[in-house]
């Protein structure tokens, strides 16, 4: 086992680390204000290769491992968590089109994502609901050189501002649940869609909402993956996500502590700094000693994913702790800092409303259990 950092992966951190200093952490507040996505930014970390990086060099990226595109996610979010999620969607949604869309389709998107020209997003949750998601109702109708997409899908990051959208839709009947699920590529543009937006509490430059499909003809080169075996193909790509939306929460913890291991040694009450007190630093302690842990469980899946080894059971994981772990920190950290730490003049409160978030987003904590109780039990049978 070796935990350390090589040459080269410790290039390409501190690169990330000190671009998101430089470039992301002044405007994360005013970005939430805003509530638009920065393209521009998202096209600067195209160019230094940040978005999608472990797709090969043909399509755009640098061919490096799944565990060093962890690397980077979690310096680009220590500065903005929710800049970084354009890596989240673009891991996810290229490594999907690399193995499941045509080669055309693929040739032409894949570039776009890793260079940042083209915002993505991934459509699954329905109106009717999101953890049951083997039962969603959105028809892809079989028409002449394609489908019609009718329905309507809600919930979904990115809906008034992406280009493109992997969409999940019913082909077959009803009863057919996660063995009637197709899944296309959609280009946002298209006549018959409509879109709406939440006023959410957090991760608002990303933004979430509706998506209405009137009769939306997909023509057949948009397909990914077979007709009814979406469930199965591509939504593997969902472990990978998992373990880079724990480093993306676990990045916000890890900074949130820095500052609060320095801010506690500057305050003073009683005469003396308050870090003199265990009250003060045990906490503080344990948040380091968890976070610890949960960092190295995602690194690990990414180390799985990178041998080629099963990692559901342990991506799921990670998608039920780190959210609330980093949750849980932050809002310790908030309370070291007193009456300040409650003010919009530092970040814990937007910190704690973007982590929220993700609590829920990609599948609740009891989804994930779910998840990782059905791996054991199988392995036991
Ligand atoms: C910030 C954010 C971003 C999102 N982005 C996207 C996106 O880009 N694309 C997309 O498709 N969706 C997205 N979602 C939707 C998200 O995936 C769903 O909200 C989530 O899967 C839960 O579905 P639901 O909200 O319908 O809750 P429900 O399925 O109605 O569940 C409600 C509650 O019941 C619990 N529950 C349900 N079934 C069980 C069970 N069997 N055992 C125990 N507990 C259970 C759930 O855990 C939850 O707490 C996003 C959500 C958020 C908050």
């Amino acid at each position: 086992m070796d935990f350390s950092l090589s040459e080269e992966q410790a290039v390409i951190v501190e690169t990330a680390r000190q671009f998101a200093k430089d470039r992301l952490g002044e405007g994360y507040l005013s970005r939430d204000r805003s509530g638009k996505f920065p393209l521009e930014l998202c096209r600067e970390m195209g160019v230094l290769g940040f978005i999608a990086p472990e797709q090969p060099e043909k399509f755009g990226g640098s061919g490096i491992n799944y565990l060093t595109s962890g690397l980077i996610m979690e310096a680009i979010a220590k500065s903005d968590f929710n800049v970084a999620y354009v890596q989240l969607l673009g891991s996810l949604n290229s490594q999907i089109l690399e193995r499941y869309a045509n080669k055309k389709i693929a040739e032409e998107w894949i570039p776009k994502i890793c260079s940042g020209d083209a915002i993505l997003g991934v459509a699954l949750t329905e109106p009717g609901g999101g953890s049951d998601a083997a039962n969603l109702q959105l028809k892809a109708i079989k028409v002449d050189g394609g489908y019609k997409l009718r329905g309507e899908k809600t919930s979904i990051s990115m809906a008034d501002q992406a280009d493109i959208m992997v969409v999940f839709a019913r082909t077959g009947d009803k009863e057919s649940r996660a063995k009637g699920v197709s899944a296309f590529l959609v280009e946002m543009d298209w006549t018959g869609i409509s879109t709406s937006r939440f006023e959410d509490m957090g991760q608002r430059c990303i933004g979430r909402g509706s998506i209405f499909f009137d009769d939306v003809f997909v023509p057949d080169t948009h397909q990914l993956g077979e007709e009814n075996k979406a469930f199965s193909q591509v939504m593997e790509g969902f472990d990978f996500s998992r373990a880079l939306i724990g480093l993306q929460c676990l990045a916000v913890a890890e900074v949130s502590l820095n500052e609060t291991w320095k801010y506690i040694q500057e305050r003073e009450a009683f005469g003396k700094p308050i870090a003199v007190n265990q009250g003060v630093t045990f906490p503080l302690a344990e948040a380091e000693t968890q976070l610890e842990a949960a960092k190295l469980l995602c690194h690990k899946t990414l180390w799985l994913k990178d041998q080629g080894k099963p990692h559901t059971k342990e991506a799921a994981m990670c998608k039920w702790w780190a959210p609330k772990l980093a949750f849980e920190i932050v809002h310790q950290c908030l309370l070291m800092h007193g009456h300040s730490g409650y003010s919009q003049d530092y970040p814990y409160e937007q910190r704690l409303r973007d982590l929220l978030g993700l609590q829920i987003g990609d599948g609740t904590a009891q989804i994930m259990k779910m998840i990782i109780a059905r791996q054991k039990l199988g392995e036991n049978q």
